[in-house]
């Protein structure tokens, strides 16, 4: 009998496992996969960002480097696939070392319910005092769209195709969508992005997502928003995308990028007297648990953004609130970015959800151009945006898009979560030149006016 029995080993499941261990839970963890680390390490965050990353310096190679000329650079695709499956395995095998570490005891084998108390992983009967449901999501993949995984595929395929398409149709604008489009547009291919929302990324902010399209435009990616797709499906060796009014699309591939479901497939939850809500997700409350007081559940598989330091923080409060009786994530402090160059980001309300919630608001606005550290870095397109509270100047939102917007976005997080004021962030030193100071500026901006402007 272990005191908790994990099941999952992505970013939620496997932090929650460790967190538990150094709590002195005696820990075991199912996962189906031979590696551990989830969706995040396998087939997302890691993948995606070891791709971005070294496909922006060819990128840059390629346009030319200030102070130098480059001549005959060339894409060694094997090479940059290996870098990435290198890196994959470095983390995974992370996270095995980090298990063995603190003792946890790893199953392979997909786990289902056998009672509230059992589980079965192969032929191995688990029981446990507390079981914690951490297994995440799949791509959604919509009635419309027939996936053959080679020339209509999801964000799995997208990270490994073995030559660069020549044209990419990516059916939906959100981070997935842009992040691999924006990849292989790096390396050659002729994307167009189908969002049907009237903006890319409408999950962010309205002024940086309108001010992401028109970047991406200018270097050569296709934008369409508005447009709803009726349909995308293999044919004759192509992609074929068909769009509401009778347009057909057609290219060497299509990637499905529309959001993901939650997975909860051959669980058995019912067995466990569990049940799903109308999105698929498993109803939990405000510590995590489920309607089976031992039962909790965190990340994708439950409400939320899905993110995978979202699954994080709920893992290490469910096993807390397990231990000790108190467990909390604070929502409203959860970062998102894009990582994308210039990266998008944003934490805490956008200005749309202020003026939707009626909460009166203030905005503090810094642009990159203005720094003496972007310029010197050449990355002067971009700002960051601080939206304060009228009235209190607490902080309410922070938003950026420009060179490692995700990093600055970093203390904005921490500023939200010690719920400090505009007038703190902006009095706070911060170092010199630093890309940090566009966003202390932008708090002065919010507060009193900025310095440099
Ligand atoms: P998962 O990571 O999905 O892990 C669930 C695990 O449970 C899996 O390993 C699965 O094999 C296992 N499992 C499922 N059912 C069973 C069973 N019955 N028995 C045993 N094991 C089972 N998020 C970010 O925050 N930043 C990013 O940059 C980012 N980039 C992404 C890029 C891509 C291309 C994709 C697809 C996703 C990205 N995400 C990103 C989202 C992130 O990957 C997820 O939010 C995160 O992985 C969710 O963690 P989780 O632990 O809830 O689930």
């Amino acid at each position: 009998m272990y005191d908790l029995l994990v099941i999952g080993a992505g970013p939620g499941g496997y932090v929650a496992a460790i967190r538990a261990a150094q709590l002195g839970m005696e820990v075991a963890v199912a996962e189906k996969e031979e590696a551990l680390g989830g969706t995040c390490l396998r087939v997302g965050c890691i993948p995606s960002k070891a791709l971005l990353e070294t496909t922006e310096r060819i990128y840059e190679a390629k346009k030319g480097l200030v102070g130098a000329k480059v001549q005959g650079v060339e894409l060694d695709l094997k090479a940059l696939m290996a870098h990435k499956e290198r890196v994959v395995q470095a983390n995974t095998q992370g996270v095995e070392f980090l298990f063995r570490k603190n003792g946890i005891t790893r199953y392979q084998g997909r786990a289902r319910f056998l009672s509230p108390h059992e589980v079965a992983v192969g032929e191995e009967v688990l029981r446990a005092r507390y079981i914690l449901v951490a297994t995440g999501s799949v791509p959604l993949i919509p009635p419309w769209a027939e996936v053959d995984y080679e020339r209509v595929v999801t964000s799995t395929e997208a990270l490994s195709f073995p030559e660069v398409p020549r044209r990419l149709l990516v059916v939906g604008g959100g981070a997935i969508g842009l992040e691999l489009g924006v990849v292989w547009h790096r390396l050659g291919a002729e994307v167009t992005i189908l969002e049907y929302a009237d903006r890319l990324l409408p999950g962010m902010d309205g002024e940086v997502s309108r001010a992401a399209e028109r970047v991406f435009r200018k270097e050569g990616l296709g934008i369409r928003t508005g447009v709803r797709v009726k349909a995308v499906r293999p044919e004759g060796g192509e992609a074929v995308v068909e769009l509401e009014g009778g347009e057909v699309l057609r290219a060497d591939r299509a990637l499905l990028a529309v959001g993901r479901r939650p997975y909860t497939e051959g669980l058995d939850l019912e067995r466990a007297g569990l049940g799903l809500d109308e999105r698929g997700q498993i109803p939990v409350d405000d510590h995590l648990r489920t309607r089976v007081p031992h039962i909790y559940a965190i990340g994708d598989v439950v409400r939320g953004p899905m993110l995978a330091h979202k699954a994080s923080e709920e893992g290490i409060a469910a096993v807390e609130h397990m231990v000790g009786g108190f467990g909390h994530v604070d929502y409203g402090a959860l970062p998102s970015v894009v990582y994308t160059h210039p990266e998008i980001a944003r934490v805490g309300l956008t200005e749309e959800e202020l003026k939707a919630r009626g909460i009166p608001y203030k905005v503090g606005r810094f642009p990159y151009s203005a720094s003496g550290r972007a310029r010197a870095m050449g990355e002067t397109e971009g700002f960051v945006k601080v939206l304060a509270h009228k009235a209190t100047d607490r902080i309410l939102g922070v938003h950026a898009i420009g060179a490692r917007a995700g990093d600055i976005l970093a203390e904005a997080a921490l500023a939200i979560f010690f719920k400090a004021s505009a007038e703190d962030l902006g009095r706070a030193p911060h170092h010199h030149p630093s890309l940090s100071e566009i966003l202390k500026e932008a708090a002065l901006a919010a507060w009193e006016g900025p310095l440099h402007l």
